[in-house]
């Protein structure tokens, strides 16, 4: 199953060649700072990940990510589409840049603590104060 997606331009799009994970709804100040509120990502492996049109991807650094974290984003329409660890294999992807139907869902709320005052996740959904949890329930790839 082949997904795409790509920018509010277009100057940036992307194909996935493999399975997505489940959503995580960021409330990190980091993605807060760079999306204007929770950064809500799936996430595809490196390999199953082709660029197809990438002239004005921009990669900047996280400035204090713990992971050495690099974001994407389009230097035309200013769209954030990714987020990769440096040495992890796999890439966040802003799961609002994919086209319809995706087929996902929201697994989890992630970093609440840092959330803006009036970012609240919904009932019903998990939330983590922080990242997601070594020992939660693995998320589903699909
Ligand atoms: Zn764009
Ligand atoms: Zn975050």
């Amino acid at each position: 199953m082949t997904r795409e997606g790509g920018c509010l331009c277009g100057a940036v799009r992307y194909a996935i060649r493999g399975p997505l994970r489940e959503i995580l709804v960021c409330h990190c100040v980091e993605c807060r700072r760079w999306a204007g509120h929770a950064w809500t990502a799936t996430a595809a492996r490196n390999a199953d990940l082709e660029l197809r049109e990438s002239g004005d991807l921009v990669w900047i650094p996280s400035p204090r990510s713990e992971y050495r974290a690099s974001r994407g984003f389009c230097a035309r329409c200013g769209a954030s589409l990714f987020w990769r660890a440096a040495g992890f294999d796999r890439t966040s992807i802003a799961a609002g840049t994919l086209d319809e139907p995706s087929g996902l869902r929201v697994a989890a709320h992630i970093w609440v603590e840092q959330g803006a005052d009036w970012e609240r996740p919904p009932e019903g959904v998990p939330a983590h104060p922080r990242g997601y949890p070594a020992d939660g329930p693995p998320l589903a790839w699909g």
